[in-house]
């Protein structure tokens, strides 16, 4: 990080400006937001400017700028739009101790302006350091889409009202309040009654806190897709925001986790298939214990918590308990590796059946209708199958498969290091053992990645 982000108390203080033109108006706009004291100094003032000074937002000197100018400034801006003349202001502003900034010359500037979007008193704001000024319009556009237009007006008046909050336990019960205060009730009662009608919400929402008695707990069984953030679902994502606690599964990726509130409590729960591992019932217990300690708990497991997730277990031991909880759909392995081979799960004409078979199960390799399997124009999405792929093989050639039935790996769906590996089935062993990979792979027994896929797969190989 070059430049560090702050808030700079500035009410009250002297900001100066060099510059009468474009540039100038353009910054002086959003310096007019701040309570600051503005003097623009330049030779020419466009009209603009000198309206502004007429309503009494700024004070002009209407000649070049002199030494003796920028005394007492904290900040300084130099927008001539001429190099010379911003070199000579900013020379006189920095020896008279005003952190300096030319416009649009980063490297020239002691600071810089980053975009804004104002919800006054909530400000964000977005720097790429000079780099992206594309993406920083992007985020910025977005999160004028995102925040309610009320949000400033909510954030000062609940600011007034936070001393009344004090009734509720601190921790999570103050959150939910503030919460349903800045998403829910407040902007409805903007849109229904204008400002007037907040501090009534306030009130009203409070009374329903404090009489809806002990903190509760209550457990999310959340699934996180293969590992590319974006294939979270929204619902996911919002739990994520309202987690006190994330427990997760081994491969759930860092980039997801980094989506939990930031004071959550993050725990690995991870089981690798074959190495130590928390035993499930381990796991059932901490789920349970952090929801009887009244937090909101994220369970997060890798793709679709329904497939393969040992979801069954965990419900149970809440049910046994009477906690709350809600399962949160997600994508799983199988949905998400077809799509990146180009291919459909079912199609017209070859498969009206799709399988989704796990390689092995709590007695070791699992059995499945290996004679029905054999049949051409079979499909099966083979999950937890690396360790397994031998047995697998040799029971579908066995049961009377063509060996040159198509057979597609692909390991780590959705993240940077995905690979897709095409074989056959007569080739499955030995091809994983050449591939060795140490990623979670799943594989598709009768499907070949789409021609084009496989293309695209082969010149990214040889680049
Ligand atoms: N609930 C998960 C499956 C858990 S079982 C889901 O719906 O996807 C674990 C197996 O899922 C792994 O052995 C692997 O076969 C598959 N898997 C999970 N994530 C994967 C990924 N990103 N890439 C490839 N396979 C994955």
């Amino acid at each position: 990080m070059q430049h560090f982000p702050i808030f700079l108390a500035v009410a009250g203080r002297r900001i100066v400006l060099s510059g009468g033109g474009d540039a100038a108006m353009a910054k002086l706009r959003l310096l007019m937001k701040t309570e600051a004291r503005l003097t623009v100094i330049a030779a020419e003032i466009a009209p603009d400017i000198r309206k502004w000074a007429a309503a009494g937002k700024l004070q002009i000197i209407e000649r070049a700028m002199e030494p003796g100018d920028a005394l007492c400034a904290s900040l300084f801006y130099a927008a001539n739009e001429d190099d010379v003349e911003d070199a000579r202001v900013t020379a006189i502003a920095q020896a008279e101790g005003a952190l300096t900034n030319i416009v649009d010359n980063l490297a020239e500037s002691q600071f810089i302006t980053p975009a804004i979007v104002d919800r006054d008193p909530v400000t964000v704001a977005i720097g790429t350091e000079g780099a992206a000024p594309v993406l920083a319009r992007a985020i910025k556009a977005d999160l004028e889409e995102r925040l309610p237009s009320s949000l400033g007006v909510l954030a000062r008046i609940g600011k007034t009202f936070r001393h009344a909050v004090d009734v509720l336990p601190m921790g999570r019960k103050r959150r939910d309040f503030w919460s349903a205060f800045y998403f829910n009730k407040g902007p409805k009662a903007v849109a229904a009654y204008g400002e007037a009608g907040v501090l009534p919400a306030l009130e009203n929402l409070l009374d329903d806190h404090v009489m809806t008695g002990a903190v509760q707990g209550h457990v999310d069984l959340v699934g996180a897709g293969p590992g590319d953030p974006e294939l979270l679902t929204l619902k996911a994502r919002n739990a994520l925001d309202k987690a006190d606690v994330v427990i997760h599964d081994r491969l759930v990726t860092p980039e997801i986790l980094e989506l939990a509130r930031r004071e959550a409590i993050i725990i690995d729960a991870g089981k690798t298939g074959f190495g130590p591992s928390m035993k499930q019932s381990d796991i059932d217990a901490l789920i349970v214990q952090h929801a009887l300690d009244g937090h909101h708990v994220v369970r997060l497991k890798a793709g679709d918590p329904t497939v393969f997730g040992r979801l069954d277990e965990e419900v149970e031991a809440l049910e046994a308990e009477g906690i709350s909880y809600r399962i949160v759909p997600g994508i799983t392995a199988a949905s998400a590796a077809v799509a990146n081979i180009g291919q459909s799960l079912t199609r017209r004409g070859r498969n009206s059946v799709i399988r989704l078979i796990t390689g092995h199960d709590t007695k070791g390799y699992a059995d499945h209708d290996w004679t029905a399997l054999a049949r051409p124009g079979e499909v099966a999405a083979i999950y937890m199958g690396k360790k397994s792929a031998r047995f697998i093989q040799g029971r579908l050639l066995m049961h009377g498969a063509d060996p040159a039935t198509p057979v597609t790996i692909i390991e780590n769906v959705s993240r940077a290091d995905q690979q897709i590996i095409a074989t056959t089935l007569a080739e499955l062993e030995p091809t994983l053992s050449r591939a060795n990979l140490q990623g979670p792979a799943i594989t598709f027994y009768g499907l070949a990645p789409r021609a084009a896929v496989s293309q695209a797969q082969t010149l990214k190989e040889l680049a």
